[in-house]
């Protein structure tokens, strides 16, 4: 590169990433070709509009390489239509409800101290000053099911015009077919935000939602499904709700597709279509499983009392006494990136929580199988026992760092 400044910056994070653990359950390692595909010169191109309906003209590629996107989502989740043009999760998510809401209706979503997402109703994002967001929560957070008799009641109450269904912070699977029995019930679409799980989905080590009769799949393409950063929005039959998205999409939210991320989705839409991608998908779930025992052995209190998925919240500071943003800076300090995460009932503040949540989609394509994930666990847990221990510490990070560097990541998807 001409410019060295950034060129270093991306080189030391480059080491970054080589030489740390990624526990963060919504980040992962792209391929090469995803990478190429990311960095190529569909960057240059305006596409304003869909394939055979563009504004500028020499779209002869840019609309085989969308539809391509298209094509192989639609086959790899089982549905007629998707728009592949969202920037990220979150602009996917606005379009729906733009698409379907009129200001001040109403949606039902996961709390989010329970485990939904900033962009199910957090009081600071525009949705919710736009519309009205009511909550579902767990029954129980030492079981992790939902109330769905609560959520019933507060559907018949309030009348709520989309149902949602999805997490960022959930360790267990939900009922679909009790969402769209009440949907149903209410009349209302139902929207399933599958930003975190969609690559377990496509992989089939999770249930789709579509096959239990979900209208609507919002996914990011960059968490489990290890693509580029993007999202998509995907309807199951109805061509009505498909057409309106697409316009809620552009013009509504955005303007010219990102094209080079689009050739990049597509890329990574094809490798999740490959048998490896379904074992890649069960490892990834057998691996939080063995992280799952440690953690039991060692009496830490899980929310949910475990995991069915990817992804582990651990109440660290009713278990060890140790708050999510130490646990977060120790643990950060013998190279494992997780995230402090506030945990149902939480009776300490956001930015200093009780909770971590860490996952295993990253070091899982690094090709950790159950041992190494033990063996991680266990350090963690070391680690924050002793967190004032220098000397344990630095033990760690150097059994870390040897981890590490025996799984590098891998540039090839297979
Ligand atoms: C990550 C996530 C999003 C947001 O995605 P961005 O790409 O960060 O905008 C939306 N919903 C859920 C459930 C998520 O986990």
């Amino acid at each position: 590169m001409q410019d060295k400044k950034v060129e270093k910056l991306i080189k030391s994070e480059a080491k970054r990433q080589a030489e740390g653990l990624e526990l963060i359950p919504s980040e992962n390692y792209v391929s090469e070709d995803v990478l190429k595909a990311n960095g190529s010169i569909f960057t240059n191109k305006y596409s304003e509009g869909y394939p055979g309906r563009r504004y500028y003209g020499g779209q002869e590629f840019t609309d085989q390489v969308e539809r391509l996107a298209i094509e192989r989502v639609c086959k790899l989740f089982n549905c007629k239509f998707a728009n592949v043009q969202p920037h990220s999760g979150a602009p996917a998510n606005l379009a729906v409800y733009a698409a379907l809401l009129q200001p001040g209706d109403t949606v039902l979503g996961m709390d989010l101290s329970h485990g939904g997402h900033l962009t199910h109703g957090h009081p600071m994002t525009l949705p919710a000053k736009i519309y009205k967001f009511v909550t579902y929560k767990m029954k129980d957070p030492d079981t992790g099911e939902i109330d769905y008799e609560d959520l019933r009641r507060v559907a018949l109450l309030t009348k709520p015009k989309i149902i949602l269904a999805g997490f960022s912070a959930y360790p267990r699977t939900l009922d679909y077919k009790k969402f769209v029995e009440i949907a149903h019930e209410v009349g209302a679409v139902t929207m399933a935000d599958m930003a975190h799980i969609a690559g377990l989905i496509a992989g089939k080590a999770l249930r789709n939602p579509f096959d239990d009769g979900f209208d609507i799949i919002t996914s990011t393409t960059h968490k489990t499904l290890r693509g580029p950063r993007g999202g998509i929005i995907l309807t199951r039959e109805n061509e009505e709700i498909a057409k309106k998205i697409d316009k809620a999409i552009f013009p509504g939210i955005q303007g010219g597709p990102h094209m080079h991320i689009i050739a990049a989705k597509a890329v990574a839409f094809g490798e999740a279509s490959t048998p490896k991608f379904k074992i890649y998908a069960k490892q990834i779930l057998k691996n939080a499983k063995a992280m799952e025992q440690v953690f039991k052995k060692n009496n830490i209190r899980m929310i949910g009392g475990g995991t069915d998925n990817h992804l582990i919240l651990a109440d660290v500071f009713g278990s060890l006494g140790v708050t999510g943003k130490e646990a977060q800076t120790v643990l950060d300090e013998v190279g494992i990136t997780l995230n402090m995460n506030s945990i149902a009932g939480d009776t300490r503040k956001p930015l200093d929580p009780s909770g971590i949540r860490f996952g295993t989609p990253a070091i899982t394509t690094r090709r950790f199988k159950e041992k190494e994930c033990k063996r991680v666990a266990e350090l963690m847990i070391l680690t924050l026992k002793n967190k004032n221990d220098k000397k344990v510490k630095e033990a760690v990070h150097k059994e870390i760092k040897k981890l590490a560097k025996k799984f590098p990541i891998p540039k090839k998807f297979v």
